[in-house]
């Protein structure tokens, strides 16, 4: 049976179920596993077949991670059911984007965007294992307009769940506010804080730091360096290796970037066996990582805003899982690495080191001139309408691919439709929602207003959850 260790080295290693619930590890650090299942795209092909569906896929790449803590038939359901929320048939397709390049199209579930290939599980996946031990939980989160909506779909009607999501009151924009509000669910509550996103991040953290409250409603989060989400991410790895017929051959990834969930779930499936020549690590103009693949230091700075939101990140909290295999698992070292990055925004790696990422890593900044850029150039040369985040991803490979005849993957991580101003001003013209999403302008809206104030949303969310006083 898997077991999960954290970063940081003193927490106490912890099976499957506890790990999803458990979120962060109580010294601070992040659950990794503590041995990489072993499997090469040969021994995938024999077991699940030339053209298997992507659950049969799913179902074989992440049970050794959950083995033991889950009913294999009660997996094998849980993960055709995630995958049939996606409205393609090869939940997600690939795309091809000229000379050896492919879209892998990561965004054709419930909210049009990648999160929703980890969050449908992993909502699921709560359910069950909260079933199983007979608790119930309150999930809260803030969002600036993007993640809320993939959390609040993935929680929607399960049973044990209720979910409480804090926006910033007229601050998102109108189709990510729709997407929340419009959930007609009873375990689903908005709340509009009356301040910025900050506030609403600062009063999440407050709630979690009450003690007496956190018990008092079981709070819970499903935030992006929950184990289940990578594992989740790490399938479409595999789908790709297999879709492009690379027994045997290497692959290029090209990833938008944040907080480097996404990417590392690339390495995850690499260290099982997945041959990868490269990783590109594309950044907009928020380029930490950009700056940290040149130079080995990780140096925090301001956040700008950008044409790609989900990408305006200040640190890359996930970065923490892949530092820690490049200290050889040392949790002590890590421990303080991290602690004194908090303290001094400063995180450096030493020259040896560095030199054996760059074997295969590469970081790229875009900024947003050259996505507009790359939105109309692959819109002209292939019809193909890519959203900002895309973009990113893809002018990252134009610009850094370091061989011409292994295939190249960019991971397309949003519907262009949930960008429409970017995308317009690009290509002149504005993306159609898809027919799912048509009707969000004309359904009722549910969500209550809230000054940014700790009590005032507290007592919101006790008097919403159902756990029992
Ligand atoms: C979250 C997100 C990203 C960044 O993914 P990470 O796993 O945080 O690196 C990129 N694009 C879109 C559209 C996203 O929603």
């Amino acid at each position: 049976m898997m077991r999960y260790v954290s970063t940081r080295g003193t927490a106490p290693d912890l099976g499957f179920g506890d790990t999803l619930l458990a979120g962060l590890a109580p010294d601070g650090g992040l659950y990794v596993p503590q041995e990489w299942p072993k499997l090469s795209l040969a021994e995938l092909v024999a077991t699940v077949g030339a053209h298997p569906t992507y659950a049969e896929v799913a179902v074989a790449i992440m049970w050794p991670f959950v083995e033991g803590t889950i009913d294999r038939a009660d997996f094998e359901r849980i993960v055709v059911e995630t995958y049939a929320t996606f409205d393609h048939p090869d939940v997600v397709p690939l795309t091809p984007l000229g000379e050896r390049t492919w879209l892998l199209e990561l965004f054709h579930g419930p909210t049009l965007a990648f999160k929703d290939v980890a969050l449908q599980l992993v909502g699921r996946l709560f359910d069950h294992e909260l079933d199983r031990r007979g608790e119930r939980v309150t999930i809260v989160g803030a969002t600036s307009g993007d993640t809320g909506s993939a959390a609040i779909e993935a929680c929607k009607d399960r049973e044990l769940i209720d979910i409480v999501i804090l926006h910033p009151h007229g601050r998102t924009s109108e189709v990510q506010r729709r997407q929340m509000t419009t959930v007609d669910a009873a375990n689903v509550h908005n709340v509009a804080v009356e301040g910025t996103f900050d506030d609403c991040q600062d009063l999440i953290k407050a709630m979690f730091g009450d003690a007496t409250f956190r018990e008092r409603v079981h709070l819970s989060a499903v935030n992006s360096i929950n184990w289940a989400r990578v594992m989740a991410q790490i399938v479409y790895y595999w789908w790709a290796g297999l879709r492009l017929d690379r027994v045997g051959l290497p692959t290029a990834f090209s990833v938008p970037t944040g907080n480097f969930g996404n990417v590392f779930a690339g390495h995850g499936a690499r260290r099982m066996g997945l041959d990868v020549s490269q990783f590109i690590v594309a950044s907009n103009r928020n380029d930490i990582l950009t700056r940290f693949f040149d130079t080995g230091e990780m140096r925090i700075t301001d956040v700008h805003p950008t044409l790609s939101p989900s990408m305006d990140i200040q640190v890359s909290s996930n970065f923490e899982r892949l530092a820690y295999e490049l200290f050889s698992a040392r949790g002590e070292t890590i421990a303080d690495l991290f602690t004194q990055f908090r303290e001094t925004g400063v995180l450096t790696v030493d020259p040896y080191r560095l030199g054996a990422l760059r074997e295969t890593w590469d970081g790229c900044r875009i900024d947003d001139d050259r996505t507009r850029e790359v939105i109309a150039e692959v819109h002209e040369r292939c019809g193909e309408i890519l959203d900002p985040h895309t973009a990113v991803g893809v002018g990252a490979a134009m610009a850094c691919r370091r061989s011409a005849t292994v295939p190249m993957v960019c991971l397309a991580t949003a519907h262009p439709a949930k960008f429409p101003d970017a995308v317009e001003a690009a290509i002149g013209v504005r993306p159609e929602l898809p027919p799912k999403l048509a009707g969000l302008y004309e359904r009722p809206e549910r969500y209550t207003v809230l000054p940014n104030d700790l009590t005032t949303v507290q007592e919101f969310v006790r008097a919403r959850t159902r756990v029992a006083p």
